[in-house]
């Protein structure tokens, strides 16, 4: 049985229709983020999940602590019961009940992202109906996730123009492997207005560009270097930022790409570690902010495939991207078990417009 996400809205206590939802954790790009995406909607739409394959198609699959934290957060939330919600798993079993909102903590244990956590929770957090605080320790900086900044300066005013409002701070920095982060967010119940949609399908006019250089515990010369490599590229800098971080419990750097219109910031990011040279560092997020700025696209490859849950709540909203990855169109495919929302795709020169659309 299929049900309207218009009677989930704002409401507490919807009932469950018993039905299950299976997903295959092999399916498209194969990682966490079918995971957390059926978590999420799982806790929305009532509906019990079964995955089997979890993480299939990384190194270590199943269950890493950050799975694991998303499973817990998600259950804490939905008051869900669970079977197979331990380190390793590749088959889980979560039946939810009703969402609440309130003050929930919750601990990674690892470095694993608090981005990752927070996204998890933050759809259902939305539709609770009532405000929730939600603080996170782990990573706050890693690579393959949302770094902090990101998180603040791209990926929540873009949901906010939604009318999903939430703010967040950062209390300590966590790189990855050290860990030891934290953040925090204050969450605002979603209220449905007619009209108000997602809509990131033009860019603002010229892009000005802010670099920050974030070193933990490393020698000075590093983000000497990577200032220097920064001015040796083809892109004009409005400044070139240090940020010596000292709260933080082991060595951490990447190096940050903020573009900025007249509609809305893009943080794109690209991390050091032990052996990797910082040409290589530089050059990744270079490279990254070249094919984004050539293409006007409003959204980055990453906010790309983050959007889509809000987009299936709403029912509607569109935006460009300058890259179809591999996370968006198994986000998309994802998203389709749980609601009835389908979304179009339309290439435009160098850029996709994505679209969603209610089932009829
Ligand atoms: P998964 O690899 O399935 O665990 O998903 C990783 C998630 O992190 C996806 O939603 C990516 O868009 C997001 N992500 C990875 N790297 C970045 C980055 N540098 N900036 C923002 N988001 C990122």
């Amino acid at each position: 049985m299929r049900q309207s996400l218009r009677s989930y809205n704002c409401c507490r206590s919807w009932p469950n229709d018993m039905e299950t939802v299976y997903v295959d954790g092999r399916a498209g790009e194969g990682g966490g983020q079918i995971l957390r995406t059926s978590l999420t909607l799982a806790c929305i739409t009532g509906k019990s999940l079964h995955i089997e394959n979890v993480r299939a198609a990384r190194r270590n699959p199943g269950l890493a602590r950050q799975h694991l934290s998303c499973v817990r957060a998600a259950a804490e939330i939905c008051g869900a019961q669970c079977q197979g919600a331990s380190l390793s798993s590749q088959v889980l079993e979560f039946q939810p009940r009703h969402i609440r909102g309130g003050d929930f903590t919750f601990d990674i244990g690892s470095a694993g992202s608090a981005s990752l956590v927070v996204q998890t929770v933050l759809p259902a957090l939305f539709v609770a109906g009532e405000s929730s605080t939600v603080t996170v320790t782990g990573g706050t900086h890693n690579p393959w996730a949302p770094p902090f900044d990101f998180l603040a300066e791209t990926f929540l005013p873009a949901v906010a123009s939604a009318g999903f409002a939430a703010d967040c701070r950062l209390i300590r920095h966590g790189f990855f492997p050290a860990g030891g982060g934290k953040v925090a967010l204050d969450v605002q119940p979603w209220r449905r207005s007619p009209g108000r949609t997602l809509n990131l399908c033009v860019s603002g006019g010229e892009r000005l560009i802010h670099a920050r250089i974030y070193t933990a515990r490393l020698p000075g010369h590093i983000a000497r270097r990577q200032e220097k490599l920064l001015l040796q590229s083809r892109l004009k800098f409005e400044n070139i930022e240090h940020i010596e971080v000292t709260d933080s419990d082991g060595p951490g750097n990447c190096v940050m790409l903020r573009l900025s219109d007249s509609l809305r910031t893009t943080v794109l990011t690209a991390f050091g570690q032990r052996g990797k040279p910082s040409e290589k560092v530089v050059g990744e997020v270079v490279r990254l902010a070249e094919s984004f700025l050539r293409s006007e696209a409003a959204v980055d490859r990453f906010l790309a495939d983050q959007l889509l849950i809000y987009m299936a709540l709403l029912e509607s909203g569109c935006y460009t991207t300058n890259e179809l990855s591999a996370h968006l169109t198994t986000n998309i495919e994802t998203i389709k078990k749980f609601l009835p929302i389908d979304f179009t795709i339309e290439q435009q020169g160098q850029l996709y417009r994505i679209s969603a659309v209610r089932c009829a």
